[in-house]
């Protein structure tokens, strides 16, 4: 079995009511992914996601994103408190995510955004220590502030998504309880730093995601060249994890099976209400 520790299956991308997402959902199914985990990125989506993962069989994060950082106002955070409050008892409520830093966009590197992305970054690692839970974390172009906070309000634990940092860097997060995710962007062959750790880190520091619909793979992915030739962008879904699994595996010369073992296993760990999940149909 495999578990996609990240997928955004309530994106506009796929479709009103998301019909698209299950039948994405299914698909992925049939492929051997038990689990999904879907974190919320605003106050708006808080309710949609915890739906949707019970619809799907699958679980979920609250959080804010940093991205929708400008848009949410104090008063988000005690929405989110008083959403992790009332479902606290929950099983399929796995962590506080997706919330961290982003200092790739220009406009959040402004020195005010900056402090506002960290605010509320530190706010919501404060409601996952109040309630327990493990925390889903946004790293780009970001990873020292994102550790320097955690290290300030640890909160046991959690997955660094999407990781692109240095080797120094993920031992950091590991120190901290943390698994890295890989996913899409690990298929291509020009990022040579990202696949020599997804190669060479422990195994029981990895954990695989797809971002979905983000971060394709590189099978998915049409060049601007291609896109004016009249090949559209593939969209990304959870269906795509077993291909992406069977990628790293290769670069770890292990068995497709291996890897997907020790990644459920792994998720289990650092989200360990996802470890008392069934997987399968709802
Ligand atoms: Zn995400």
């Amino acid at each position: 079995m495999w578990i996609d520790t990240h997928c955004h299956l309530d994106a506009p991308e796929f479709g009103p009511e998301q019909a698209l997402s299950m039948q994405a959902r299914a698909l992925a199914r049939e492929r051997g992914v038990g689990l999904c985990v879907i974190p919320a990125v605003m106050r708006r989506n808080l309710d949609t996601v915890r739906l949707l993962a019970h619809r799907m069989g699958d679980a979920y994060a609250l959080g804010i994103h940093p991205l929708y950082v400008p848009q949410a106002a104090d008063e988000d955070l005690d929405a989110l408190d008083a959403a992790l409050t009332a479902h606290r008892d929950d099983p399929r409520l796995v962590a506080v995510g997706e919330i961290g830093l982003d200092f790739f966009v220009p406009a959040l590197c402004e020195p005010a955004m900056r402090a506002r992305q960290e605010h509320v970054y530190r706010a919501q690692l404060r409601l996952a220590r109040k309630h327990g839970l493990p925390v889903i974390l946004h790293v780009r172009r970001s990873a020292d502030a994102v550790l320097k906070h955690l290290r300030a309000l640890p909160t046991g634990g959690g997955i660094a998504h999407a990781f692109n940092g240095s080797l120094e860097q993920a031992r950091a997060f590991i120190d901290l309880g943390f698994a890295l995710g890989f996913g899409g962007a690990a298929t291509f062959e020009p990022a040579k730093r990202l696949r020599a750790l997804a190669a060479d880190l422990p195994l029981s520091a990895l954990v695989l995601e797809t971002d979905a619909p983000d971060i394709p793979p590189h099978w998915l992915y049409a060049t601007a060249a291609e896109r004016e030739a009249g090949r559209p962008q593939g969209v990304n879904t959870p269906a795509e994890l077993p291909r992406i699994g069977e990628v790293i595996a290769g670069l770890r010369g292990i068995a497709p099976a291996e890897l997907a073992a020790a990644t459920t296993a792994n998720a289990g760990r650092v989200l360990p209400r996802l470890a008392l999940l069934d997987a399968g149909a709802p």
